[in-house]
């Protein structure tokens, strides 16, 4: 049974277990009690206890997860684009350990608030960041008019500066951690959670099932930086050439607008090859 949809569209107040967690809990209680009805304050109760137990249940198995690739030996590493909701999965992973290596795929193209943020939640979480550069530089990434290839061929532009340089890396690991979700959009609401890749590695999905509900109540609850576009209207936040702020019900509507490309490559490309 897939444990998140279970509670799908639920507002999470607080996914933690910690002195915190429980403050904040009692506030809400106490404020339930001064408008409800004795039977709507069990309700909460009980919410609130499933709340607890699901986010319990998900960071332990993803906990678990990491810990048995670690003990069975496996090379380990995540990719992060430090976007909106990417802080998430880092911080997980920064409480399990910090030496898996994240790598930032560099574009070249992005935010100067992005690099900002990266610098900024890698501080914060104590995490060991690498950037990952296109091996194609930028001069040979035009087309014939000279423009840059973004204007006329992004799945191209896409390949070189993302899908090309995170290949390099599948030599080298055997475990690529993903924080994609199956909310996002129609593809990766089909991903598996494990998917096998090239050279015997494997990507492993382990927020897939979360919703934004669940994200957001995390970075609210732990205190977790916010993107300084998000406030400006950015919900999803990708190459600058390629990224607007988004409508309000369509979260991922800003990259590529007005394009049919929805992805960049490295959830499809990669994951497609071996199956
Ligand atoms: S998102 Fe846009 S700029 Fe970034 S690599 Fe893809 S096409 Fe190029």
């Amino acid at each position: 049974m897939n444990r998140a949809l279970t509670l799908k569209g639920i507002d999470f107040p607080c996914p933690g277990n910690n002195r915190a967690c429980y403050l904040s809990f009692f506030k809400a209680l106490k404020f339930q009690m001064s408008l409800s009805h004795p039977s709507a304050c069990l309700v909460f109760i009980v919410t609130f206890v499933l709340h607890q137990v699901v986010f319990l249940m998900e960071i332990t198995s993803i906990q678990n997860k990491i810990q048995q690739y670690l003990g069975d030996g496996k090379r380990l590493f995540t990719t992060s684009s430090f976007q909106t909701h990417s802080v998430v999965l880092l911080h997980i992973l920064s409480r399990i350990d910090r030496n898996i290596p994240v790598y930032f795929i560099n574009t070249g193209y992005h935010f100067p608030e992005t690099i900002m943020y990266k610098e900024e939640v890698a501080a914060a979480l104590g995490l060991r960041v690498i950037d990952l550069h296109p091996r194609v530089p930028k001069i040979m990434q035009r087309n014939r008019e000279g423009n840059l290839l973004f204007t006329s061929d992004p799945d191209y532009c896409c390949f070189l500066n993302k899908v090309q340089p995170v290949e390099g890396l599948l030599e080298l690991y055997d475990v690529w951690i993903s924080g994609v979700r199956a909310d996002q959009n129609t593809h990766r609401r089909q991903l598996p959670e494990e998917a096998p890749l090239e050279h015997n590695t494997l990507r492993y999905h382990p927020v897939l099932h979360w919703t934004v509900q669940m994200v957001e109540a995390y970075i609210g609850h732990f205190g977790l930086p916010r993107h300084p576009l998000e406030e400006k209207g950015y919900s999803s936040i990708g190459c600058e050439p390629c990224t607007r702020p988004a409508e309000k019900d369509d979260k991922r509507g800003g990259r590529w607008y007005g394009q049919k490309k929805t992805e960049c490559g490295l959830n499809a490309e990669l994951i497609q090859k071996k199956n």
